[in-house]
């Protein structure tokens, strides 16, 4: 079922399947941070984030939203819809960290009502940059009708995730996800959401249960996404 190799990222690889509509998705222990400048592995990493990804999105379909995942093949594998995706990395925070306390002096903590969306070019050579409507349509990345269609679906997303995420203790700071075009045209959700494109404190004690671990060598990584985990499936079962 799983033939080729289409594309390889730093943190999952895409394989083409016999359906030319549909393609499998591995999820590898590989890290990243800084535009790929820090690099280390975890046992396991792939798996989790797969397992956590895959509920995430299953409850999103449960609340209407679209996205590319049809299944999954194992722990560390899904069958999903083959999309283009849009080269934007659509940013939602709740609560101020990350590059937004750099770039604007924001604390880190602060709550931000109501939340800041973000589009960033998603383009290595040039560090992600931030961009707006204006670039994005000017670079033909989206037009404005797809580029509202996303903000909106930002929101929305935004709303389900945190009160996802506050069931099993967790405050949702902020996210990035990203969008694909069907064959159709119709946008979906796609890629992942993990705590390696999430940041999770948990509520009580704020402690940080995401790739912030790694980001800042604060150790304990993959103690935290076991936990993430952990919940995630204590809540569906
Ligand atoms: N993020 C991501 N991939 C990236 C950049 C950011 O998944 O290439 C996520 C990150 O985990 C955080 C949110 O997007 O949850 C906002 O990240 P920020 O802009 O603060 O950038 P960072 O501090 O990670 O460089």
């Amino acid at each position: 079922m799983k033939n080729a190799l289409l594309y390889e990222g730093k943190a999952k690889q895409i394989y083409s399947t016999n359906n030319p509509d549909e393609v499998i998705i591995y999820y590898k222990d590989d890290a990243t941070a800084g535009n790929g400048a820090k690099k280390a592995q975890f046992e396991d990493k792939g798996r989790l984030n797969s397992e956590i990804s895959r509920m995430i999105f299953a409850q999103l379909m449960k609340d209407g939203i679209k996205t590319h995942l049809i299944k999954a093949v194992n722990e560390r594998e899904q069958l999903c819809h083959k999309v283009d995706i849009i080269l934007l990395e659509a940013i939602v925070r709740n609560i101020a960290a990350g590059s937004l306390v750099k770039r604007i002096g924001l604390t880190e903590g602060e709550t931000l009502n109501p939340p800041i969306l973000e589009f960033c070019y998603k383009n290595d050579a040039f560090n992600d940059p931030l961009i707006n409507d204006d670039h994005a349509i000017a670079l033909g990345l989206a037009t404005q009708e797809e580029l509202n269609h996303m903000r909106s679906e930002m929101l929305k997303i935004n709303e389900f995730l945190k009160a996802l995420w506050l069931e099993v203790g967790i405050d949702l700071v902020d996210f990035k996800i990203e969008f694909g075009r069907m064959k159709d045209g119709t946008i979906v959700l796609a890629d992942e959401i993990s705590p390696d494109t999430c940041r999770l404190w948990d509520s009580k004690t704020h402690e940080k249960l995401d790739k912030d671990r790694f980001r800042q060598d604060m150790g304990g990584v993959i103690e935290a996404y076991q936990e993430i985990h952990r919940r995630l499936e204590e809540r569906s079962e």
